[in-house]
C-alpha cells in the first residue's frame, strides 16, 4: 500500500492536529481502511490511531464498523456519509458525464450525456449544472448537501488561471474560467484538472497502477495525452501542460495541428486524422463508430486503431526512456475497441523504448476503462473537501 508522503509527525504543539489530519487524508484517499491499516499508511503507531479515530468518530468526521480480516475482527474506518457528497464532472469533445459519490469512494449515480460537435462552454457548463442538481434531488440529497465539484477537461489545464494550457478540440473553451463559472451556478468550491491527469489520479488510487509509485496514463481518445504520477502523485509540469504526448512532433513538414505547430502526433492520430483515414470507406462517420465497429471486428477500423496505437506508442517510448515509469496504464476511448489496441501500444514501446537488461516495462489496459476521468474527478473533488471543516 502506498503509504501518505505527507509531512512526518511534528512536534508537541501541532501533533494532535497533524495526526489528525493524515488520518483522515488517507481514509480520505483509501475510501475505507482498517485500523491496522491506517497505522500502516500514516506511519503512526495503532494505540495512536485508536484514540483519533474514536474522536473523530465522536466528532461525526469519520464512521466506524466492524468487519473480519483474514479471519480476524477488524474496525473499518470510512468517513462520515452525512457528511455530504461531492460531484465529478468529465467534459470531453463529443460527451459528458456527471456523478454524485460520497466521501467513502462510493459512486451514489451517474449519467452521461453526448455533446455536438464543436459545443460551446456557456451551454454546455448550464447543462452540467442543471444535471447536477438533478442527480441531487434523484438521490434527495439538496445543493447544501454538495461539499464540492471537481471537473476533468479534455484539455491541460493552466494552475495558475485554471484556464486551457494549450489549443485543442474543445475550441470555444479557451478562455472560459470553468470553475468561476460553475461556482456562480452552484454556489459551490469547484475545482478544475486535465482528463488525462485525472484519469492518472484514479487508475493510480483505485485501478490498474495502485500498487505502484510511478506510473504513465496514456490515453488514446479524440486527442492523444497522458498523465504522470512519479512518487504517488500527479506531476503536472509548469504550465499544467506535462504528458502532453499529442503535441509531441513526428513530423516537422506535417499538417498544422490545433495547437499551431506542425506535425504534431495528434495530426497523424487524433480525431480527424482518423475520420480521414476511413471516409474512403465509410464515408461520414464519428469515432464513436469507428469504435464500435472495431468492437464488433470490422478489420478496417481495427486496423486503424491499432496502427494509431502503433504511432502513439513510438512517441510513448520516448517519455518511457525519459521517466522510466514503473508501468504504462492505457485508456481513453480508443483502448475500448478491444484489446488489439494495447498490444499493438505495448509492442510499440517494447520496439522503441531504451531496452532495459532485465524487462521492459509493463503496459497494461486500464482497470476502471472510460469511467477513469470521471472517478479521478470525483477524486479531486474529495481531496479538495474539508471533512474535518464539514463536520464542525
Ligand atoms: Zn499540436
Amino acid at each position: 500500500m502506498p503509504r501518505d508522503t505527507s509531512p512526518s509527525p511534528g512536534s508537541q504543539s501541532s501533533l494532535r492536529e497533524a495526526n489528525r489530519s493524515r488520518i483522515v487524508a488517507a481514509v480520505k484517499r483509501f475510501g475505507g481502511l482498517t485500523q491496522v491499516e491506517l497505522a500502516a499508511a500514516t506511519g503512526l503507531s495503532t494505540a495512536t490511531v485508536s484514540t483519533i479515530v474514536k474522536e473523530l468518530a465522536s466528532a461525526g468526521v469519520v464512521e466506524t464498523q466492524t468487519t473480519s480480516r483474514s479471519g480476524r475482527r477488524a474496525l473499518r474506518v470510512t468517513i462520515a456519509r452525512q457528511a455530504g457528497l461531492v460531484a465529478g464532472v468529465h467534459i470531453g469533445p463529443r460527451a459528458m458525464a456527471v456523478a454524485l459519490g460520497d466521501l467513502a469512494h462510493e459512486v451514489v449515480v451517474e449519467q452521461s450525456l453526448p455533446l455536438p460537435a464543436d459545443h460551446r462552454a456557456d451551454t454546455t457548463l448550464d447543462r452540467v449544472a442543471l444535471l447536477i442538481v438533478d442527480l441531487l434531488e434523484r438521490v434527495g440529497v439538496d445543493l447544501d448537501g454538495l461539499l464540492s465539484v471537481g471537473v476533468a477537461m479534455a484539455a491541460p489545464v493552466e494552475p495558475g488561471t485554471g484556464l486551457i494550457a494549450v489549443r485543442g478540440p474543445l475550441r470555444s473553451w479557451a478562455d472560459v474560467p470553468v470553475a468561476q463559472v460553475l461556482t456562480k451556478r452552484l454556489a459551490r468550491p469547484v475545482h478544475v484538472d486535465s482528463d488525462a491527469g485525472l484519469g492518472a489520479v484514479a487508475e493510480h488510487g483505485l485501478g490498474a497502477g495502485r500498487d505502484v509509485q510511478d506510473i504513465l496514463y496514456v490515453r488514446l481518445s479524440y486527442g492523444t495525452s497522458a498523465g504522470v504520477i512519479l512518487g504517488g502523485r500527479l506531476h503536472r509540469g509548469g504550465s499544467g501542460a506535462a504528458g502532453e504526448i499529442g503535441h509531441v512532433q513526428v513530423s516537422p513538414a506535417g499538417p498544422v495541428c490545433l495547437c499551431g505547430n506542425r506535425g504534431c502526433l495528434d495530426t497523424e492520430v487524433g480525431e480527424s486524422a482518423l475520420l480521414e483515414i476511413v471516409r474512403p470507406a465509410l464515408g461520414e462517420v464519428t469515432l464513436r463508430d469507428v469504435v464500435r465497429r472495431a468492437q464488433q471486428g470490422d478489420p478496417g477500423c481495427t486496423r486503424v486503431l491499432t496502427d494509431a496505437a502503433r504511432r502513439a506508442g513510438q512517441v510513448v517510448a520516448g517519455v518511457v526512456t525519459v521517466l522510466d515509469p514503473q508501468r504504462v496504464v492505457v485508456g481513453g476511448e480508443l483502448a475500448q475497441a478491444g484489446p488489439g489496441v494495447v498490444e499493438a501500444l505495448r509492442e510499440s514501446v517494447h520496439r522503441h523504448a531504451l531496452p532495459h537488461r532485465f524487462a521492459p516495462v509493463d503496459v497494461v489496459a486500464g482497470e476502471l476503462g472510460p469511467r477513469a476521468e470521471l472517478l479521478g474527478a470525483l477524486e479531486l473533488a474529495r481531496k479538495e473537501t474539508d471533512v474535518e471543516g464539514v463536520a464542525r
